[in-house]
């Protein structure tokens, strides 16, 4: 069935669960190995493209009316390994929102100047505006992931004595938790999405770039470092997420290994996330309609401007 044909009641509730299945509901016991990367929802890849447009429909119109309720705030946070196809996601997720309404901020290893400060204040200045959607691709989380896997990059943040570790990573989840309250309870939704690719998933994306030219800009000799140290990512995520997932503020972790499935995944729980937030287009007050009829009948009394003779077909 076509995007723009009517969708049968099975459709729109096999949509509706898709992305709910991956979402991290009981963080204490959650485990990492339970997520397969190469599930599917028993999708083709043909259904699980047309879900994708559906739902990419459903999203610009919702978006639409989150712009201009202007009210409330979407954050999306995108945490995976290498490879794990989150600037594609992006690409393809966001292709159908108005560009007007949407922040992406990507973030790297902390400038001389993000080091002077603590490890939130980055990622607070990138906030999206009341009405914007903004994408983290990485963000805060960076730093109970790859400083946690890498503990020396805690030496230039310059930190208080009592800021150690093992201590600093729960005092971490702390903070980052209170923060994602402290953004719901003034208007800010934040949604994030792990995309959990397998290890074999990503050698092969990796031989991929090396052996596609149009592909090589995309490989780093650092990535293949930092896959040796798979094991210890996957612990980090591991506790990242049982920490960190909060009803307000949930974790899904998305099966990675075919791109189109976890596109699918992504926006059906964006849908579901501004569907939530209910934001309704603003109201003009009954008390400004007279103004407004006469707005229109001025307008409409004027008579057609005509652009002066000598401006057509000239420069200056
Ligand atoms: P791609 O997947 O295309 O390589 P990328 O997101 O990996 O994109 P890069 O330019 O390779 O982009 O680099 C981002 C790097 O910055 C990552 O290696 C990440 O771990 C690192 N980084 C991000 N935040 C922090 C942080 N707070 N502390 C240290 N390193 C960080
Ligand atoms: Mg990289």
């Amino acid at each position: 069935m076509g995007v723009s044909g009517h969708m049968s009641k099975k459709q729109k509730a096999a949509d509706a669960g898709i992305a709910q299945r991956y979402r991290v509901a009981a963080p204490r016991s959650f485990r990492l190995a339970g997520v397969d990367p190469g599930d599917d929802g028993g999708l083709t890849k043909s259904a699980g493209e047309k879900g994708l447009k559906r739902s990419l429909k459903k999203l610009r119109a919702l978006q639409e009316k989150f712009y201009a309720d202007g009210r409330n705030s979407l954050l999306i946070v995108l945490q995976a390994m290498d490879a794990a196809g989150k600037d594609s996601l992006i690409e393809h997720v966001m292709s159908g929102v108005n560009p007007q309404g949407c922040d992406v901020h990507s973030f790297k290893a902390p400038s001389a100047e993000e080091l002077e400060h603590d490890f939130l204040w980055r990622a607070h200045r990138n906030l999206p505006a009341r009405g914007r959607i903004g994408v983290f691709n990485r963000s805060y989380y960076e730093e109970v992931l790859v400083v946690r896997v890498h503990p020396k990059l805690l030496v230039p943040q310059k930190l208080p004595e009592a800021a150690k570790e093992p201590a600093i990573w729960p005092q971490r989840f702390k903070d980052i938790v209170a923060f994602e309250d402290y953004l719901a309870r003034n208007g800010t939704t934040v949604i994030k999405f792990h995309l959990r690719i397998s290890q074999e998933e990503q050698r092969k994306r990796f031989l991929d770039r090396l052996n596609e030219p149009g592909k090589n800009w995309k490989f780093s000799m650092g990535d293949v470092e930092e896959r040796k140290l798979w094991d210890d990512y996957m612990a980090a995520y591991e506790d990242m997420i049982r920490n960190t997932s909060t009803a307000k503020a949930p974790w899904f972790v998305v099966p990675g290994d075919h791109k189109w499935f976890a596109r699918h995944v992504v926006a059906q729980a964006l849908v579901d996330a501004i569907e939530a937030i209910d934001p309704k287009f603003p109201k003009v007050p009954a008390a400004a309609i007279p103004e407004l009829n006469r707005a229109r009948s001025a307008l409409e009394a004027e008579a057609p401007v005509m652009p002066p003779n000598d401006a057509i077909g000239q420069d200056h």
